[in-house]
């Protein structure tokens, strides 16, 4: 070991230790969820910097999150190879710089929000202290020397460079050493490891309800599931969303559904970090149903598929006729190793967290149309007789708009919604338009909006 350097926690950071250790709470399993998501987005941010320099994987190729409880030692650790940190991030992060949330966070707490809240206010690490009396921090970033951090709190906390310790080639090793009262739910799990399937029974134990089937409110696990899978079905079919109605009522269903194929639910924030970790169980990927992976189709389909989105060319640009959807007029997928509408409105929610993540996590959407719908059939006539009908263009702006809050994502401008449905309830209920002579106009004027294509660019 290198010289051990002492360091004292910032002043409202040991505050919210001393909160955590002795304030009372029951649902203490949910450090595991913000140290899991820390790593996940480790992982995250080494993936990215890889996609412009691929040796930076070199000092570690695989991407994983081990989770081992050790018995004997009482202890659990979360290994990631994710970015890891260096030795100014290590004093700075955990310890001696102090975010905005610290101080929120407590208030919040008085105020009586839950623990469980910690991860939005960007201090979940601190939550290791609900189960842990000493924690310790191996990491190795790649610009730098493994560094250890440990600290039973108390004040101060320590940082090495680890000379003798295992070497981690790259990413972060946090090791719990558990309370007494603290061993007995997690380390019943013999081993565990995050691809593996032992990894489900402690998800289910944690909650990181946990998947739900089609046909009810009944759990399944990835293993009965690939039991259960329909002959000629490739892939396990998932949909995260933030309740089961949400996901229930998915345009995303239709086909599979049709097709007799299971699809599992995910309602939960953890399950988001979870499927994107695991990618494949037993072989089978794992494909999720409003992403662009989907892929249904049978080659006599496609050439059909060819046809009709030469049809509907006129109508829009950068639009794909869908396969996925039967009764919707349209939907709109991410891309596959982006974020789904979910992942993007639990990212959203989580306020304070780093917003670089954000701009490349965000993925780029793609409308996916109908061509049997009755809707999107009389657009594309109307667009076939004129390809620069303004109300043909609201009126694909307003089924878009809808798609967003179908497929899950909020509006940006939800005023310019409002006003586009407010036209059409007038146009339904025979009202004049009279507006644009004068008078309370609180409604735009649609062409004045203007930049419709413009707007449709940003979605594609
Ligand atoms: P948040 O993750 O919301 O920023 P945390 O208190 O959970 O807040 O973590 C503080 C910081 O410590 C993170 O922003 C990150 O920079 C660093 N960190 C924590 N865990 C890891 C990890 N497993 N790998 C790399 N960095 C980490």
């Amino acid at each position: 070991m290198g010289e051990t350097e002492i360091f004292a926690f910032q002043a409202e950071i040991n505050q919210l230790l001393s909160l955590i250790i002795n304030t009372f709470y029951t649902n203490k399993e949910i450090f595991l969820r913000e140290l899991i998501s820390n790593s996940s987005d480790a992982l995250d941010k080494i993936r990215f910097e890889s996609l412009t320099d691929k040796s930076k994987l070199d000092t570690q190729p695989e991407l994983f999150i081990r989770i081992v409880p050790d018995k004997v030692n009482n202890t659990l650790s979360i290994t990631d190879s994710g970015i890891g940190m260096m030795k100014t991030d290590l004093v700075n992060n955990l310890g001696t710089i102090a975010k905005s949330g610290t101080k929120e966070f407590m208030e919040a707490l008085q105020a009586g929000a839950d623990v469980s809240m910690i991860g939005q206010f960007g201090v979940g690490f601190y939550s290791s202290y609900l189960v842990a009396e000493n924690v310790v921090v191996t990491t190795k970033h790649n610009d730098d020397e493994q560094y250890v951090w440990e600290s039973q709190a108390g004040g101060s906390f320590t940082v090495t460079r680890d000379v003798n310790g295992e070497p981690l080639g790259r990413g972060t090793k946090i090791t719990l050493y558990l309370k007494e009262d603290q061993a007995v739910p997690i380390l019943n799990v013999s081993f565990l490891m995050y691809r593996d399937s032992n990894l489900l029974p402690l998800f289910q134990s944690v909650r990181l309800t946990f998947l739900f089937r089609k046909s009810g409110d009944e759990l399944t696990s990835l293993k009965d599931q690939v039991t259960r899978m329909k002959e000629g079905q490739k892939d396990i079919y998932y949909i995260t969303g933030e309740s089961k109605k949400a996901v229930e009522n998915s345009p995303f269903l239709e086909k599979l559904k049709k097709r007799g194929y299971e699809v599992l639910f995910m309602v939960d924030a953890i399950d988001e970090y979870m499927v994107g970790q695991l990618k494949e169980y037993n072989g089978k990927k794992l494909v999720s149903a409003t992403k662009d992976g989907l892929q249904l189709e049978e080659t006599e389909e496609k050439q059909k598929k060819e046809e009709k989105n030469k049809s509907f060319e006129n109508l829009l640009e950068k639009v794909v006729v869908s396969d996925r959807i039967v009764d919707s007029p349209c939907c709109l997928v991410t891309g596959e190793y982006g974020w789904t509408a979910n992942m993007e409105r639990i990212m959203k929610a989580q306020a304070l967290r780093d917003s670089s993540m954000s701009a490349y996590m965000t993925s780029k959407k793609t409308m996916e149309i109908n061509p049997d719908n009755g809707i999107m059939e009389e657009l594309r006539k109307r667009a076939e007789v004129d390809k620069n009908d303004k109300s043909v263009k609201d009126l694909v702006m307003l089924s878009y708009e809808t798609t967003l809050l179908m497929s899950g994502f909020s509006l940006d401008d939800p005023n310019t919604f409002a006003a586009r449905i407010h036209r059409m309830l007038k146009l339904g209920l025979s009202i004049e338009e009279e507006d644009e002579a004068g008078g309370g106009d609180e409604m735009p004027s649609l062409e004045e909006e203007g930049n419709e294509e413009s707007k449709m660019e940003e979605v594609d």
